[in-house]
């Protein structure tokens, strides 16, 4: 199974992401994340350092993808995932799907891509070309993290858009909402009335969360010397199994920008 993570910058999708990976692994899944965000720190909880990118490995050996081998590429992470990171194309230049695109083509010569029980794509936060679209081209699922407020709802509704565009050509689903770093739920549930979707699981902000970014650790391996953080863990376990249990999901149906500002604001 192939799984997007969207949503908007800086709302927790890595973070989720590598503690989903560990969940899946878990339940005894042979995992593979890929960060498709050119700020290439998806798997940093994982394996603790910043991995090579696919495209800096490809510019090293010139485009040469028979010179290059799995371990140049694929990283050992916590819990057995297997961990890459897409890079970003020059900033300012290139285009964010074709990088994506270069990562699939590489792992499919390298046969890896079709190795895994979940590949899951850690990508990006608004959906601005379709470049940045790209996994779901990929994808058997999609997944949007948000928080309680207009701008993260605002991005997933865009998200919701590119799904349902892809939808068309493409047997993708939509998985449901994280909803992250909130214990409020009151604006996502006026969203999912008006756009009807699932919400997977409402993740409240917890300050071992944010620390886990700073130690380099999923909260799976922050547990193992602190059992108390096994409530938390739980989390990343039941998103993990709702997955696993190939929900239906939904092809959204987006709502208009105008509408969307009325319905999560005051005025
Ligand atoms: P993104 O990949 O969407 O840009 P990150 O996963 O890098 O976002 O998360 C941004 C910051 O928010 C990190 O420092 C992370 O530790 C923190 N964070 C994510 N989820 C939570 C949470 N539920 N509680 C507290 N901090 C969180
Ligand atoms: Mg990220």
């Amino acid at each position: 199974m192939k799984l997007s993570v969207y949503g908007k910058g800086g709302i927790g999708k890595s973070t989720t992401s590598c503690n989903i990976s560990v969940a899946l692994a878990r339940r005894g899944k042979k995992v593979l994340q890929i960060g498709c965000d050119p700020k290439h720190d998806s798997t940093f909880t994982l394996t603790g350092f910043l991995i090579p990118t696919i495209i800096d490995t490809l510019q090293e050996k010139d485009y040469h993808y028979e010179d290059i081998w799995p371990e140049d590429v694929i990283y050992k992470g916590f819990g057995g995932v297997d961990c890459v990171e897409a890079g970003g194309p020059p900033a300012g230049a290139g285009c964010g799907g074709y990088v994506v695109g270069e990562t699939v083509k590489l792992l499919k010569e390298l046969n890896a891509f079709d190795e895994y029980d979940v590949i899951l794509f850690d990508v990006l936060g608004d959906v601005v070309c379709g470049g940045f679209a790209a996994p779901l081209n990929y994808s058997d699922y999609c997944t949007i993290i948000t928080d309680n407020g207009f701008d993260a709802l605002f991005a997933a509704n865009r998200i919701a858009a590119s799904v349902r565009e892809k939808a068309r050509t493409h047997p993708l689903r939509l998985a449901g909402l994280v909803g992250n770093r909130t214990s409020k739920r009151d604006l996502i549930d006026k969203y999912i009335e008006a756009v009807p979707m699932p919400v997977l699981e409402i993740l409240p902000l917890i300050e071992d969360i944010r620390v886990s970014r700073v130690k380099g650790k999923t909260l799976f391996e922050m547990a193992q010397s602190d059992p108390s953080l096994e409530y938390v863990c739980d989390y990343y376990l039941n998103i993990a199994d709702q997955i696993l249990a190939l929900p239906e999901g939904v092809v959204p149906q987006d709502a208009p920008d105008r509408d969307l500002f009325s319905l999560l604001s005051d005025f």
